[in-house]
């Protein structure tokens, strides 16, 4: 049996021709950009987060960009990020000319909020807690270390759509709330696309000017901004998903439960959720000492799987001037070198979840 780490296909087909009536809907329209559908899903989604508002932006680094220049954050400034992540939250930050000072993760793969405090200092402007892979941080402690410290709270929920913590939706806890739409996030546009939630006017105004040209009456262009909006047809089409995401959330978390109870094998660590933290699995991560060999295995028996992520921000190319070596994060370098991902996606069938599972029992390192 052939199982891809995630068929998106299966997800279209699910609803297909909701999408096709929205696309056409949109497309015979005659308006592309910024128009009725943009409104419209901005408002939806602002109402699904129980946040005040909503602005679609192009991409998920776009929301963390434009929400780190909106709130003054550039250079000479230090931002908070933790040391496993995917680099575009790293990207945000450096994109204003600030400094990302990296913590290292948790058992739960995230910032881990007992070192937090000790990564605060006098040019510390915010804190960037990314919902890795679906799990919401340890946010309580957190907001409280935020606010002994004044420092503005960007969270990056690419990952975390419709997670909770404590009760709390993951993005209504910080000034500002991330998204990406890339097609395999929990929430997938059939493209690039982005959004910001917030409960701030002024931060609203500002990124609605940013990701048009810095202009809020056309051709007066007060700041330099961009251009960065979601276009009609993504957000017709994510209108249609959003409406589903309850019941795409509780299919992720079902096949997941039975991953946490078909698989034990001693050699697999399995993935634990925190005590008041919602996980919506937009990726099952689990980790091994010889990992590459287990992942050569899945393969050669049919199961794709992939790293996220094989080298963490702090070693990438692009960040060698920050002056990092091997050894700087060891909890976030040993994650890189032993996680990996298995299938996990919308419409995955009993027989591909049961071979998965009876194919990883059967793996001997
Ligand atoms: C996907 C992702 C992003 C970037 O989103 P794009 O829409 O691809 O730009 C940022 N942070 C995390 C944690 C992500 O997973």
């Amino acid at each position: 049996m052939n199982i891809n780490l995630a068929v998106l296909g299966r997800q279209y087909d699910l609803h297909a021709t909701e999408y096709e009536e929205a696309a056409l809907r949109s497309l015979r329209s005659g308006w592309y950009i910024m128009g009725p559908e943009l409104e419209a899903f901005e408002q939806e989604f602002a109402a699904y987060t129980g946040a005040c508002y909503a602005v679609g932006l192009n991409s998920g680094l776009d929301a963390l960009t434009l929400s780190a220049a909106a709130l003054g954050i550039g250079v000479g400034d230090e931002v908070i990020v933790p040391a496993n992540t995917y680099i575009a939250t790293v990207l945000a930050v450096t994109a204003n000319g600030a400094m990302p000072v990296f913590v290292e993760p948790d058992a739960y793969y995230n910032i881990d909020a007992e070192r937090l405090e000790d990564a605060v200092t006098v040019h510390t402007r915010a804190i960037m807690p990314v919902h890795l892979y679906g799990q919401a941080v340890n946010m309580k402690p957190v907001m409280e270390i935020a606010r002994r410290h004044h420092l503005a709270v960007i969270e990056d929920c690419a990952q975390s759509h419709g997670a909770h913590f404590g009760g709390t939706m993951t993005g209504r806890f910080g000034d500002i709330g991330c998204f990406s739409f890339y097609p395999t996030k929990n929430l997938g546009a059939f493209g690039d696309a982005g959004a910001i939630v917030t409960d701030d006017a002024a931060l609203v105004e500002k990124i609605r000017m940013l990701r048009n040209y810095g202009s809020k009456e056309k051709y007066h262009n007060e700041i330099c901004g961009v251009n960065s909006r979601l276009d009609e047809i993504h957000a017709a089409l994510l209108r249609v998903k959003l409406g589903h995401l309850p019941e795409l959330i509780e299919e992720r978390k079902k096949i997941a439960s039975q991953y946490m109870v078909g698989i034990c094998n001693p050699h697999i660590v399995l993935p634990e959720t925190r005590n008041g933290a919602e996980h919506v699995y937009h990726q099952f991560v689990v980790r091994t000492a010889a990992r590459d060999h287990f992942k050569d295995y899945l393969a050669e028996n049919g199961i794709e799987t992939v790293i996220h992520y094989p080298i963490p921000p702090h070693l990438a190319e692009c960040y060698v001037n920050l002056g990092y070596g091997h050894g700087s994060f060891p909890v976030a370098e040993r994650y890189a070198d032993e996680v990996v991902s298995l299938p996990m996606f919308n419409g995955m069938r009993a027989d591909e979840i049961a071979y998965v599972i009876d194919t990883v029992n059967s793996y001997c390192p």
